[in-house]
């Protein structure tokens, strides 16, 4: 079996060590992720640097997905880097530059000055991922002054949420836009935006990157409560989302986010577009070698509702489990993809239009379902009649043949896909066949007297073209 669900792993430092890397592209991690709400241009440099290295190195293709900060508001830091605060004892939070001086158990400044008209009194505010409230009491100039609803340990920089959403700073800052042009300098695949609130903020990124001419996928972070009012009109947009669990479970709660999952990833599903599936994946491995069950067991419904992709963040990148837990995915993944075989649990995915690629791409992978097949062969350029093929169910392994390094990267993320860059504008049909035949057989498992479907555009050169489908009898 060959695992159809794509891994992302963070960069962090516990993936600085080269070995450590080694062992993580050859156990199959497909993209790694630079979060660019933490580290230097340095730091980012180096991680992408080795990445590209040591994939080099290994012959293994692996894609880079570059995370932009967006408006995630913190506090300020203290004057002793830490404080306890108690249950029903004020607190304020300070908005005024002039103001600004170190924190103290009494109230702590924040650079997001709009903090003052978000919220009115009796709003709640969360610091530390949601594990201290504050309640609004009253609003004086630049400072609000809250009482303690949940107290605890709070540290320099924690990240503030509001319960229930309702931050209005626009989703892209120039910090985001500063990261963005360095993302182009770094020649990342992907770019993920944070709290994304409407389908306009997935429009200034895109329109960036174009003027730029610079192609890109645009993952968009699904984590606040806007995002979920405006949904339908993100995916449409997007090229692919991320259920960005940590701050949406912040905002919207623990209880609700099961089903919110779901229904992200079921309006993904309704416009053909991929999902990834992220935070607290496998938590606990940051400091233990074994999952929970509970976790393994959220892994392998993730995949069972239709995810395309998994992704590791502090796991991977600070924790000190990282191969375990990449380990542990692997094993996973490929369970739950077994029992989708065994329930005969096949995705009907809805026609998006009737394009005649998208058309064979379809064709390829209902015949997949009711002819022996050993694999689905795409000779693609932009690799999009594999990313169609990618968007519904079958178990016969996807492999896409293209001309183009970038085109085979971005497909990276798509469920079921094997990207290779395979050189096939040379080649006369005749040699084609054979050639493609030896390229599949020497990387998979293909039966004598099965099929290999191979599509392909009668007008190579130009893409978006794919107008043929032929079945290849292996002998
Ligand atoms: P982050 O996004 O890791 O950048 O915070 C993911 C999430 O919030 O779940
Ligand atoms: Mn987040």
């Amino acid at each position: 079996m060959y695992r159809r669900t794509k891994l992302i792993l963070t960069l962090g430092p516990s993936l600085d060590d080269r070995d450590t890397l080694v062992d993580m592209v050859k156990q199959g991690a497909n993209v790694f992720r630079i979060n660019f709400s933490h580290g230097t241009y340095a730091d980012h440099y180096k991680r992408v640097q080795l990445v590209k290295e040591v994939s080099t190195e290994l012959g293994v293709v692996t894609g880079i997905l570059a995370d932009l900060q967006g408006p995630k508001i913190r506090i300020a830091q203290f004057e002793k880097s830490e404080v306890i605060l108690y249950k029903g004892q004020d607190f304020f939070i300070e908005t005024a530059l002039d103001s600004k001086s170190p924190g103290t158990s009494s109230g702590v400044f924040s650079d997001y000055a709009a903090l003052v008209s978000d919220v009115t009194v009796g709003s709640v505010i969360l610091l530390r991922d949601g594990s201290i409230a504050l309640e609004v009491i009253s609003i004086n100039g630049s400072r609000v002054n809250c009482r303690v609803l949940k107290g605890g340990l709070l540290r320099d920089n924690a990240g503030l949420n509001l319960q229930g959403g309702g931050i209005s700073a626009s989703a892209i800052s120039q910090k985001d836009m500063d990261d963005a042009r360095y993302s182009i300098e770094l020649g990342v695949d992907f770019v993920a935006l944070s709290f994304v609130k409407s389908d306009q903020d997935i429009r200034t990124i895109r329109s960036f990157y174009e003027q730029h001419d610079y192609p890109i996928t645009i993952v968009s972070k699904i984590e606040r409560i806007e995002a979920l009012e405006n949904l339908d009109a993100i995916v449409q947009v997007s090229d692919a989302v991320m259920v960005a669990r940590g701050d949406l479970g912040v905002e919207v709660g623990y209880a609700d986010l099961p089903s919110i999952q779901k229904n992200i990833i079921k309006t993904a599903k309704k416009y053909a577009k991929p999902v990834i599936v992220a935070t607290q994946i496998l938590e606990s491995m940051c400091t233990s070698p074994v999952p929970t069950r509970a976790e393994v067991s959220d892994v392998a419904n993730a995949i069972l509702d239709g995810a395309d992709t998994l992704m590791l963040s502090s796991e991977s990148a600070i924790g000190d489990f990282p191969r375990e837990a990449l380990e542990v995915l692997n094993e996973s993944s490929l369970s739950a993809e077994k029992y989708m075989i065994n329930e005969n649990k096949i995705e009907q995915v809805a026609f998006p239009d009737s394009s005649l690629d998208v058309s064979i791409a379809y064709s390829a992978i209902y015949l997949s379902q009711n002819v022996p097949i050993s694999a689905i062969v795409a000779l693609t350029e932009s690799g999009e009649t594999a990313f169609w093929m990618s968007r519904s169910y079958t178990n016969v392994p996807i492999i896409a043949l293209t001309p183009d390094a970038r085109s085979q990267r971005r497909l990276l993320l798509f469920k079921g896909v094997h990207p290779y860059t395979f050189d096939y504008f040379s080649k006369s049909s005749s040699e084609l066949y054979s050639a493609v035949i030896d390229f599949v057989r020497d990387r998979f498992s293909v039966k004598v007297g099965s099929y290999i479907l191979l599509t392909r555009g009668q007008q190579i050169g130009i893409p978006g073209k794919t107008n043929s489908l032929r079945l290849i009898e292996v002998l």
